[in-house]
Order: C-alpha cells, then sequence, then structure tokens
C-alpha cells in the first residue's frame, strides 16, 4: 500500500471531504488523526468505518483556529504514532453574505479557521516535518480562490491565501524534502453545499463541463496521491478537482 507506515493528520475529519480523505489514506496504509471541532460522535464514525477496514485510527478535538489547540493535536499525533508525515489542512467554515452586510466577526472566523487554522497545524507539524527531513502538507482550498464569488469575501480570501501560503512554504520547506500542494475543489456535494438554494445549484451545474457535482472521493484520490512517493517532485503547485469549472 503506498502509504503504509505513514502517519497523517487531516483536520476537519468528521464528515464531508475530510471523511473521504481520511478513509482514502487509511485504506492506502496510513494511521490517520481524525479532528473534528464539534461533532464528536460524527468523527468517532470516521475513525470507526478506518478500524472496520483494519485500520489505526485517533479522534482528537481540537479547534484549530487556536494556536494551543492545534499544537495539541500533532503533539496527540506523536504521542499516539510517533510523527507526522502528512497533514491535510482541510478543516473549512463559511459565513456568506454581500459585502455591505458581512459582519467582522464572519469575516474573522472564516479567515480564523480557513487560514490561520491551517498556519497553527502546519506550523506545529513543520517543527516535527523539518528534523525528519521529510512530510508532505496538503492545503484544500476551493476552485473560487481561482475565480472569485459572489456573497463569499471572506471565503475566497481565505482560500486564495492558502494558495499564497502554499507557495511560500514550498520555498521555504523544500530544501528539506517536504512538500507543500494545495487542492482546489469545485462544488462537491457535502453538508457544505447541500443547504444552497436550488437556483444556486442549477447555476454552478451551468458552468460544469463535465455536467454534475464532485464527490468528496474525488477529492481525496488526489490527496493521496500527492501524499504518496509518487508525487515526490511535486510542490507549490495548486491542482483543481473541479470538472473542468475553472477553466469555463
Ligand atoms: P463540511 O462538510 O462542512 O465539514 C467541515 C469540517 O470542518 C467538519 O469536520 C468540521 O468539524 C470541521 N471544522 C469546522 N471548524 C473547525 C475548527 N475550528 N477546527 C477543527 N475543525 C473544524 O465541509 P466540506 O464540504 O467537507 O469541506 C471540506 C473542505 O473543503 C473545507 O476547507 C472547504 O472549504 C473545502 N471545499 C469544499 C467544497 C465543497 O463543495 N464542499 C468546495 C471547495 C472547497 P465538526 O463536524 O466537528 O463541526
Amino acid at each position: 500500500m503506498i502509504l503504509d507506515g505513514r502517519i497523517a493528520i487531516i483536520t476537519g475529519a468528521s464528515r464531508g471531504i475530510g471523511r473521504a480523505i481520511t478513509l482514502t489514506l487509511a485504506k492506502k496504509g496510513a494511521a490517520v488523526v481524525v479532528n473534528y471541532a464539534s461533532n464528536a460522535g460524527a468523527a468517532e464514525e470516521t475513525a470507526q468505518q478506518v478500524r472496520d477496514n483494519g485500520g489505526r485510527a485517533l479522534v482528537f478535538k481540537a479547534d484549530i483556529a487556536k494556536p494551543a489547540e492545534a499544537a495539541a493535536l500533532v503533539k496527540a499525533a506523536v504521542d499516539e504514532f510517533g510523527g507526522v508525515d502528512i497533514l491535510v489542512n482541510n478543516a473549512g467554515v463559511t459565513r456568506d453574505n454581500f459585502i455591505l452586510r458581512m459582519k467582522d466577526e464572519d469575516w474573522d472566523q472564516v479567515l480564523g479557521v480557513n487560514l490561520k487554522g491551517a498556519f497553527n497545524c502546519t506550523k506545529a507539524a513543520a517543527r516535527v516535518m523539518v528534523k525528519n527531513h521529510s512530510g508532505r502538507i496538503i492545503n484544500i482550498s476551493s476552485v473560487v480562490a481561482l475565480t472569485g464569488n459572489t456573497s463569499q469575501a471572506n471565503y475566497c480570501a481565505a482560500k486564495a491565501g492558502l494558495i499564497g501560503l502554499t507557495r511560500a512554504l514550498a520555498k521555504e520547506l523544500g530544501p528539506r524534502s517536504i512538500t507543500v500542494n494545495a487542492v482546489a475543489p469545485g462544488f462537491i456535494t457535502t453538508e457544505m453545499t447541500l443547504g444552497l438554494p436550488e437556483e444556486l445549484k442549477e447555476k454552478m451545474l451551468s458552468q460544469i463541463p463535465l455536467k454534475k457535482f464532485g464527490e468528496p472521493d474525488e477529492v481525496a484520490e488526489l490527496v493521496a496521491f500527492l501524499a504518496s512517493d509518487a508525487a515526490r517532485y511535486i510542490s507549490g503547485q495548486t491542482i483543481a478537482v473541479d470538472g473542468g469549472m475553472s477553466c469555463a
């Protein structure tokens, strides 16, 4: 298995894309740390699915927007499994509104989880990876970082920030054999997108050349590839998984 013996932390692994990434990395041999913020039952379900498939999983609650909790998450991986080889900065939230109506707290929360959270986890995990002279960091951005989107100034700024973070760290950590890449999903069917108005979904569908929404597994397969040895010479890249949406 391509990730045999590796240790992976996946933030926001209780559901959606994070759960699919966790199950995929575990199926390919990695021991996984299942992070969540509030939904303990869902995180436990993810971990149980890993164990049912013969894998190793640790569930760890941490609000990644808080530096001390992000550091504790990384420490838990080291204490339980002995290190960190793969960090997937997946946890994300949206608080959509027109800029004139966007509250300061909506801006702060979206930037705090999506961007500062990735910084917090990366800073803690990079300490371990730098010592080992190896590591894989994968940031889950979004296609809207590339295209922009109405009512998502906070989310687009955070996700575009992740692409800048990816490029900066690819240069900074590359000499220690650590690769840093970003994945930019398009419209993927999860709880984050299920509640969107039908009218908006129809409009988005019309902009997707493959004429279907994506599934979490389709993002997870790319993440597993980027985490594997086969991707050892790929760093600083942003790869869209969007049915062709960003080139439409
Ligand atoms: P989701 O179903 O809403 O799940 C979000 C996950 O993030 C949950 O596990 C949640 O944990 C966790 N989370 C939220 N705040 C957190 C915090 N402060 N600390 C730790 N974990 C936190 O989202 P999704 O659709 O799977 O999206 C996953 C990632 O892909 C996000 O970064 C999202 O922006 C990005 N993305 C999604 C789409 C899409 O179409 N779905 C498209 C592009 C990019 P709890 O369950 O405990 O709340």
